[in-house]
């Protein structure tokens, strides 16, 4: 269609065609149009010919930066056929970018669409992945179980049960030249995610895919989908759904692992887990305190009753930095220093001068408020004594009197409850009790102070234990 067009106008060259197949126009990978927008900066091009606007680009925001920005500073006039666009035609600006809009529209509700599709084929246990995983091969869109490939997985649960940890299984795996899950399926000529660009020959096990394999309820025959979600239509990013929204499916294919065996497997994943959170050498200075002689990490250690940072080399007699330092001091060290420069950067007598303004505007304020209340409440003690008087002069019945008094007297212990709470608060007005100026120092370190104001903090020592604290900021 397009290449006719040009054979009918006397005056247009074909230059260059630019097709991204099997790739929507919504999509970010698509290198065609990436070359096709190369050769438009550089002059190659003075007509960007295509069937529609959506073709070029369903979203707005790339419409908007080429075809009605980039495109008029480079030049360039956009034809689009079907949807009848020339940007030649000055008139059409308008129906581009209701196009643009509609095209949004259109693919967000294609992208919902889609998602409820999928979710309902997941709940009935039909693996939506064009992608078996390692150990099964797709018949369709039932998983079978790859003979030589389930072999390794099996030796992989093997190995963990004898001992071996991820690291190790990874390395003997390796020694044994057996082929990684990348390396294998590009072996099979079984179809891998194209996305992936990485050179698949070197891909070797490593610790994640032995991980992957001893987590994944797969090899015992259960379809675990709905990891993960994208973003948006727009933006194809995954992100990781909650557990409990994961779609579970039961003895929905062959199993490669018995369930004990499986179950024995997670037992000591998570007992490893547990043991790695109360070890880790975690505190609100992990990752800043280095030691200045030799700059390696210093490690925070407790004993009964004393907790310190030490150097890690100097345990193994390799540094000579033996003094250790008290995390409690180290750390009111730290909390001076922050506050010291923080008061660097703010004058605190015209901090207090404007508080003070402030809390003066605000208690007369108050006091304006007081008045008027203690004002109503007087009027309201007139209209009672009036109401006393015309009903002495029985202008008033004695049923009228009673409700215009119970109205009355209500009203009055409003005015005065309200008249208590502002005294309260007049006297409650003081700098000191002020939220801003309460909070002008900061009394506790946390790791998100520390992390916002300091690189790193260098500890050395001078002689005789005396310390050098060198805190670099960064600031
Ligand atoms: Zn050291």
């Amino acid at each position: 269609m397009l290449l006719d067009f040009i054979k009918r106008n006397k005056n247009f060259l074909f230059v260059d065609e630019y097709c991204d197949e099997n790739i929507s126009g919504a999509g970010t990978y698509r290198p065609e149009f990436e070359r096709m927008i190369y050769d438009c900066k550089i002059g190659k091009l003075d007509i960007v010919l295509c069937k529609s606007q959506s073709r070029f680009s369903r979203d707005i925001e790339i419409v908007e930066k080429y075809i009605n920005n980039k495109f008029k500073e480079w030049k360039i006039r956009f034809i689009s056929l079907a949807d009848n666009i020339d940007t030649e035609k000055n008139e059409t600006t308008k129906t581009r970018q209701i196009n643009a809009l509609v095209n949004e529209w259109y693919l967000e509700d294609v992208s919902n669409n889609i998602k409820s599709a999928l979710k309902i084929k997941m709940k009935q246990g039909e693996l939506i992945s064009p992608f078996a995983p390692y150990g099964f091969k797709k018949n369709k869109n039932i998983l079978e179980i790859d003979k030589e490939a389930s072999k390794v997985v099996k030796n992989i649960y093997n190995l963990f049960l004898s001992g071996y940890n991820y690291t190790s299984i990874a390395n003997y795996l390796n020694n044994k030249n057996i082929p990684s899950p990348s390396l294998y399926k590009y072996q099979k000529k079984i179809k891998l995610n194209i996305v992936s660009n990485k050179p698949r020959e070197e891909i070797l096990w490593n610790n994640n895919t032995i991980k992957t394999i001893l987590n994944n309820e797969i090899y015992i025959g259960n379809l675990i989908q709905g990891k993960r979600t994208t973003i948006s239509y727009k933006n194809h990013k995954t992100v990781s759904k909650d557990k409990n929204n994961w779609i579970r499916k039961e003895n929905t294919h062959p199993k490669i692992i018995n369930k004990e065996t499986f179950m024995k497997v997670q037992n000591i994943i998570n007992k490893k887990k547990k043991n790695n959170i109360r070890t880790r050498n975690n505190h609100i200075l992990s990752g800043k305190i280095f030691c200045y002689k030799c700059k390696n990490i210093m490690r925070k250690k407790s004993t009964k009753n004393n907790t310190y940072l030490t150097c890690i080399n100097a345990e193994k007699n390799k540094c000579n930095n033996r003094n250790s330092i008290n995390y409690e001091i180290l750390k009111s060290i730290l909390l001076n220093n922050i506050n010291n420069l923080v008061k660097e950067f703010f004058d605190e007598e015209l901090l207090i001068n404007k508080i003070n303004n402030y809390v003066i505007e605000r208690k007369k304020e108050i006091e304006k408020n007081l008045i008027e209340k203690q004002n109503n409440y007087k009027e309201i003690n007139i209209y009672i004594k009036n109401i006393y008087e015309d009903k002495i002069n029985k202008i008033l019945s004695e049923e009228d009197f009673n409700n215009l008094l119970n109205i009355y007297n209500n009203e009055k212990n409003i005015y005065k409850e309200e008249i208590e709470k502002l005294n309260k608060k007049i006297k409650n007005i003081d700098i000191n009790n002020f939220i801003p100026y309460k909070h002008r120092e900061i009394k506790e370190l946390d790791a998100e102070i520390i992390n916002s104001f300091i690189d790193k903090i260098e500890i050395d020592n001078i002689n005789n234990g005396e310390r050098n604290i060198i805190i670099t900021w960064n600031i």
